[in-house]
């Protein structure tokens, strides 16, 4: 079967949220099509601007600090809380890195502020006013739908923020090393049909190739498994990860 025509990729607020070089994963994602002879669109979808859900496969969320994130929140739910629920919908991925995945749930509240999410999943985060900021190399194991095996997620995590997911709602995967959701659920992340959240920086899939892949051929709904690419340097990016971690 010929490789699909491009992988469309909407990244939302790429300038205000994308604390440790979250863009990072972009550019894997762009590498990795277009080693395979994949096309890679990337549109920036900024404050005040609307999503078109039909437009892109795949809808990108990264990090960011309390302030810039109280700035996306509010313009989260004005601009494109409807386009990206109709995407949800429509079964497109939606990735959120940490401070992007507090922003798929409900609210985030820190001090005297409560921020709203986009209600995409059922949780809810609270920033610990009396807790340590959780920190540090933190490894998870994940079984994803159409793997035939649980496998590892190796990054860096640091988040004041605790998320707490509603009880209908499937973690990412279960921490091995580090803190994950709450520093003490045991649980790390969300994944609901193409929604993921996670609090793995890194960034994330130059660490964890395998993933990247996972991401585009969902996104671009294939059956046939992506053609494989030399990963030696991707392998040992992620053994290092996971040798930080202690995994
Ligand atoms: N502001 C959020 C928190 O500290 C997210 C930070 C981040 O994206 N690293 O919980």
């Amino acid at each position: 079967m010929p490789e699909p025509a491009a992988l469309r990729v909407c990244a939302l607020y790429p300038d205000l949220m994308n604390i440790y070089a979250d863009r990072g994963n972009l550019l894997l994602l762009e590498r990795r099509c277009n080693w395979r002879g994949i096309g890679f669109e990337v549109t920036a979808a900024g404050l005040g601007e609307p999503v078109d859900p039909g437009a892109h496969d795949l809808f990108y969320l990264g990090g960011g600090q309390d302030r810039d994130q109280l700035l996306c929140a509010q313009d989260l739910v004005e601009t494109k809380r409807e386009g990206l629920h109709a995407a949800a919908g429509a079964g497109k991925v939606i990735l959120g890195v940490c401070g992007g995945y507090q922003l798929l749930g409900h609210s985030y509240a820190f001090g005297d502020q409560e921020v709203p999410g986009v209600g995409l999943v059922d949780l809810r985060t609270v920033r610990s006013e009396t807790g340590p900021r959780l920190i540090g190399n933190v490894a998870i194991e994940v079984e994803l739908p159409g793997t035939d095996r649980p496998r590892v997620l190796a990054g860096f995590e640091n988040h004041g923020g605790r998320t707490h997911l509603g009880a209908g709602e499937q973690p990412l995967g279960r921490v091995l090393r580090g803190h994950g959701n709450t520093g003490e659920s045991g649980f790390e992340g969300v994944i609901r049909d193409g929604v993921i959240g996670t609090y793995l920086h890194g960034p994330l899939l130059p660490k964890n190739a395998w993933f990247a892949d996972w991401l585009i051929r969902r996104a671009l709904l294939l059956d046939a498994p992506l053609d494989p690419l030399d990963d030696a340097l991707e392998e040992s990016a992620h053994r290092s990860a996971r040798r930080a971690a202690g995994v």
